[in-house]
């Protein structure tokens, strides 16, 4: 399926505007269709699985910048740390630990993001208050695994209010944190069904899939 070409220039005119940075999620797309993407100038990508991404990461321009934006098991993670650009999907204290030993082998400074749980569903990964505030107070230990800010996904749900609601409360978890480190500036919250919320609710970086690549065809 070609990329939505028309709805890529619009979206990312609209994000430039507003200084926001746009992650093209391109998990299930082929090489072709990321290729295409990149001769737009598309330069961010994300994908959520440690294979599908290391074969398309050989394969493709070495400038993009990946994203990693699933849940990472913790055996995996060296597989994608000699070029990964930033890892949205920290959801414990042992992961980041491994993040940092890892990368302090390859002698190389890795961003990460701290994903909180802020759905009603069960089923989503990401950190409680408790462990948020556990890791954050303990970030300067792992002086290779480099927390720059925060991820999270809101319910999947019909009600943009519940939706407004959650991601108010990670901006609000982000603010709380923001003035410890110089180096923790993105929110990344927003994606096809609910950027625009986000957008107004402070998001600093959106993860954009379907809205630009089409549907994808699940697996
Ligand atoms: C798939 C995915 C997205 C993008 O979803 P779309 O609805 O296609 O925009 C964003 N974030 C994460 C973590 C994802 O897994």
């Amino acid at each position: 399926m070609p990329v939505n070409t028309e709805a890529y220039q619009s979206l990312k005119s609209e994000l430039d505007s507003k200084n926001i940075t746009l992650v093209a999620v391109s998990k299930t797309k082929t090489v072709d269709e990321i290729k295409e993407m990149y001769d737009l100038g598309q330069r961010d990508f994300g994908e959520n699985y440690v294979q599908e991404l290391v074969k398309k990461q050989e394969r493709l321009p070495q400038d993009i910048r990946w994203h990693y934006i699933g849940h990472l098991q913790r055996n995996k993670v060296k597989h994608i740390i000699p070029f990964v650009q930033l890892i949205q999907s920290v959801d414990s204290l042992k992961l980041l630990a491994e993040i940092n030993k890892e990368a302090a082998k390859k002698n190389r400074v890795v961003d990460c993001l701290l994903q909180v749980h802020i759905a009603q569903e069960e089923t989503k990964f990401g950190l409680d208050e408790r462990e948020l505030d556990e890791i954050m107070n303990r970030a300067e230990a792992f002086s290779f695994a480099r927390i720059t800010g925060l991820m999270g996904m809101a319910s999947l749900t019909e009600d943009m209010n519940k939706v407004r609601s959650e991601f108010r409360r990670l901006k609000e978890y982000f603010d709380q944190y923001k003035s410890r480190s110089t180096v923790f500036t993105i929110l990344s919250m927003g994606m096809t069904s609910d950027y625009r919320i986000a957008i107004e609710e402070g998001s600093t970086m959106v993860r954009i899939g379907s809205l630009i690549f089409g549907e994808r065809v699940k697996k």
